[in-house]
């Protein structure tokens, strides 16, 4: 299953994501987890998309293509793939069709979490991440059972730099610029769905589990 998680900032596609791949053993491929790895590292990627994201901006479309391109070719999508946060353009989007055709693939299914733009600034500036693992908590939605500590492995949970009211407020105008628009080149292709991502967030994995039991692989 080749799958697009599709969304504004904030809307949960990380959070499904995670899900699936324990449901359908496949790889999540999220460019700005890449971009959060690659920072870390302090590699010349880092670099430079460090100052784009501290901003709010989209990674230029050519080195944000260049990644997604080497990390499809792995073997390990073979099988399938959830691509969260890539395309964010129609450029990433031409290229990604380009890609998939040069591998022999192409897009199951487009799954676009449907979120109200004035939820999903409270949704990013409570969100928290594991250190250690990368899962994703909510100080109100989804908090952890000791605040602070990842359920999962004991981690210490961290908020990503960006997520504050004034960046967040830059990346939704992004998205409505440079993202929406694609809602309209996927539902071209009849692969699209919608699901409303305002549900809790085990409804909303049921609901993708549902979409996806009646693709064709
Ligand atoms: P995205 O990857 O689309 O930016 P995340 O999956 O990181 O979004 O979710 C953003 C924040 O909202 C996180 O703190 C997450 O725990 C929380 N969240 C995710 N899904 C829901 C939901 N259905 N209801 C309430 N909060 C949610
Ligand atoms: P969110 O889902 O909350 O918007 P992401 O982790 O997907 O957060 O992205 C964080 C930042 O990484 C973006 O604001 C942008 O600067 C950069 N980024 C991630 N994916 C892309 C992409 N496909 N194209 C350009 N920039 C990207
Ligand atoms: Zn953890």
């Amino acid at each position: 299953m080749q799958l697009l998680m599709m969304g504004p900032p904030g809307a949960g596609k990380g959070t499904q994501a995670a899900k699936l791949v324990k449901k359908f053993s496949i790889p999540q491929i999220s460019t700005g987890d890449m971009f959060r790895a690659a920072v870390k590292e302090g590699t010349e990627l880092g670099k430079a998309a460090k100052a784009c994201m501290d901003a709010g901006k989209l990674v230029p479309d050519e080195v944000t293509i260049g990644i997604v391109r080497e990390r499809l070719a792995k073997d390990d999508c073979k099988n399938g793939f959830i691509l969260d946060g890539f395309p964010r353009t129609v450029e990433q989007a031409d290229a990604l069709k380009k890609i998939l055709a040069e591998l022999g693939m192409k897009l199951t299914q487009v799954l676009n979490i449907h979120v109200p733009a004035e939820d999903l600034i409270e949704r990013a500036v409570g969100r928290r991440i594991c250190k250690n693992c990368g899962a994703t908590y909510h100080v109100k939605f989804h908090p952890t059972k000791v605040a602070g500590t990842c359920d999962d492995c004991g981690g210490e949970l961290y908020q990503r730099g960006d997520d504050n009211e004034a960046t967040m407020k830059k990346r939704l105008s992004v998205y409505e610029a440079s993202t929406r628009p694609l809602i309209d080149y996927y539902k071209g292709a009849g692969i699209y769905t919608e699901i409303d991502g305002r549900q809790a967030i085990d409804k909303v994995t049921e609901d993708l589990v549902s979409v996806l039991s009646s693709v064709k692989d």
